[in-house]
């Protein structure tokens, strides 16, 4: 039986994808097409994986306040790779998101999947930029998958209104600022903080991650305001957390930790920013 890409894609919940050859893709880390058999003459399937719960979180980020992408990918290019693989014999899929061989916002722009904003996030135009790019990269013609590869597209730029820039509390954004690092990055460090890292922390108010540049974009606050950000895939939907407390933390058990965002880098640096933030209360 012939086994189709958009179907399987739709039990997926999966609705904004596309093909582009990778001789039209800026190929990042080379080795990791070799290691998986993959030429220049294979296609990426890009797509987009909106992740918003539809409520913003008090005191975390978007993404940490859902269960951990990684596991969700694990089981999705699973599900997808046995049966093209058994649909397809012979030709090679592999499913790929954050760790890659292409640039994936680039691609996916190719694709028409959305624009890049000022802040290098792609915005797609009803999830905003609450979204994952993952691709599927095979060696497979898209038309035997029931797929046409996409002719790529200029990339599209955003509004340009500088909203993000000047909101940024690292002005790591800004045109000669002093490219502080990162909130994100900082909540994310291992190890003591300098004064002013908890200083920042604290007024940023996030125990995990910084969402400010896409919080004050208008794409969002679009997609907000008429609830079309709200993600349509279940497993982002379930087990989310509004409020991180070290009292929640420390009664996780480690399978429950881990299925966490915050996981990857143990249980210390999320219980240095929530003791921070609580102490200072
Ligand atoms: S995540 Fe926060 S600190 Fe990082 S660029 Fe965006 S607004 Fe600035
Ligand atoms: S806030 Fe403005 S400048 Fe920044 S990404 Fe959004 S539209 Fe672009």
């Amino acid at each position: 039986m012939d086994v189709r890409l958009p179907e399987l894609l739709a039990e997926e919940h999966i609705d904004t994808y596309g093909a582009l050859s990778l001789r039209h893709c800026r190929i990042l880390k080379p080795y990791l097409l070799e290691k998986n058999g993959l030429t220049a003459d294979a296609t990426a399937i890009f797509m987009i994986l909106p992740y918003h719960g539809g409520v913003t979180p008090e005191n975390l980020s978007v993404y940490a306040s859902v269960r951990d992408y990684h596991g969700y990918f694990e089981g999705l290019y699973r599900r997808l790779t046995e049966r093209l693989s058994a649909a397809y014999p012979g030709y090679r899929f592999c499913g790929f998101t954050d760790h890659s061989p292409v640039d994936e916002v680039n691609g996916a722009a190719r694709c028409g999947l959305g624009l890049i904003g000022d802040n290098g996030l792609l915005i797609h135009p009803r999830y905003a930029s609450f979204v994952y790019v993952a691709e599927l990269i095979t060696d497979a013609p898209p038309a035997l998958l029931g797929l046409s590869a996409a002719e790529p597209r200029p990339v599209q730029a955003c509004l340009h209104c500088g909203a993000c820039a000047k909101a940024c509390p690292s002005d790591c954004m800004r045109e000669g600022g002093s490219k502080r690092e990162c909130m994100s990055a900082v909540t994310q460090k291992k190890g003591e903080f300098t004064p002013e890292e908890a200083a920042a922390v604290l007024a940023l108010g996030s125990a995990w991650g910084c969402d400010v540049c896409q919080n004050v974009c208008p794409y969002t606050k679009k997609a907000m305001a008429t609830g079309a950000i709200r993600t349509p895939i279940p497993y982002f939907l379930e087990d989310t957390i509004s409020r991180l407390t070290k009292d929640y933390v420390e009664s996780l058990t480690d399978g429950e930790f881990n299925a966490r965002p915050f996981a990857w880098r143990g249980k210390a640096p999320i219980l240095r920013n929530l003791e921070l933030l609580e102490r200072e209360k």
